[in-house]
């Protein structure tokens, strides 16, 4: 399964959202293996799940937190996702990760919650520049990784987006992606063995519809997860049928 997911970070109000749901969903075809998702901000995932209901495309939540209820002000369970019409939710970003201190421990929680719930979690995992210019590039992910040890097999897509890729413009080159890819890939064999190989691997960081062409001829890339270049529907729609070809 290919997959290409549209994150809105803190971007776009109630009727820009309206308008790109309106526009993308004009122009979009879906195809047998390839899917589409938009994760937009938590207050007006209802709205657009109900915009997508029907087209296809997936609504996606872009964090949750693992309790399914109580006490936690500021916090968005996974029962609520699945309560406004989410399919999945994106885990681990790098934002979250570098920004709100999100640890791989709540990670490994976070997984087995949004599977309680019947969510599909997308797990993003990358090295900062710091650690690939030290050559920790490997064992870096090999750590983040280690989460799918203490979850176990399960639903799952991997994004991996290279934390000095994401919103600069400066995208991997294609070798750096192949090397990585190829040893998620091989990781994710040693972890869940024959589960490990159904889950897409999915590249991100600064990926427009001039380099995604490229980028989906790498071995083991099978999807995008894309940020600035998501916002436009027209974009995504081009980066949509590039997927599908
Ligand atoms: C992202 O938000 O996950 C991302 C990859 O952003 P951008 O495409 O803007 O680099």
């Amino acid at each position: 399964m290919k997959i290409l997911i549209a994150n809105w970070k803190m971007n776009m109000l109630s009727r820009e959202a309206e308008a790109f749901c309106q526009a993308f969903k004009a122009e979009y075809i879906p195809k047998d293996g390839c899917e589409a998702g938009i994760a937009p901000p938590f207050t007006f995932l209802r709205e657009v799940a109900s915009q997508l209901a029907g087209s296809g495309v997936k609504t996606f939540a872009q964090n949750a937190y693992f309790e399914s209820k109580g006490a936690f002000t500021g916090e968005i369970s996974m029962a609520q996702l699945k309560d406004v019409g989410c399919h999945g939710v994106i885990l681990g970003h790098s934002e979250r990760r570098h920004i709100f201190g999100e640890t791989d421990e709540n990670l490994v929680k976070k997984i087995k919650a949004a599977w309680e719930f019947e969510l599909l979690p997308v797990l993003c995992i990358g090295e900062t520049l710091t650690q690939r210019d030290a050559g920790f590039t490997l064992d870096i992910l090999h750590s983040q990784l280690e989460v799918l040890k203490h979850t176990g097999p399960g639903p799952l897509v991997l994004a991996y987006e290279p934390v000095w890729a994401i919103g600069t413009g400066r995208v991997a080159e294609p070798i750096q992606i192949e090397e990585v890819h190829s040893f998620i890939h091989e990781e994710l064999w040693r972890l869940w063995s024959h589960h490990g190989t159904e889950v897409p691997i999915q590249y991100g960081g600064s990926v427009t519809p001039e380099n995604f062409e490229g980028i989906l001829r790498v071995p083991f890339v099978s999807g995008g997860l894309v940020g600035g270049a998501s916002m436009d529907p027209k974009k995504f729609q081009r980066l949509m049928m590039q997927m599908q070809a």
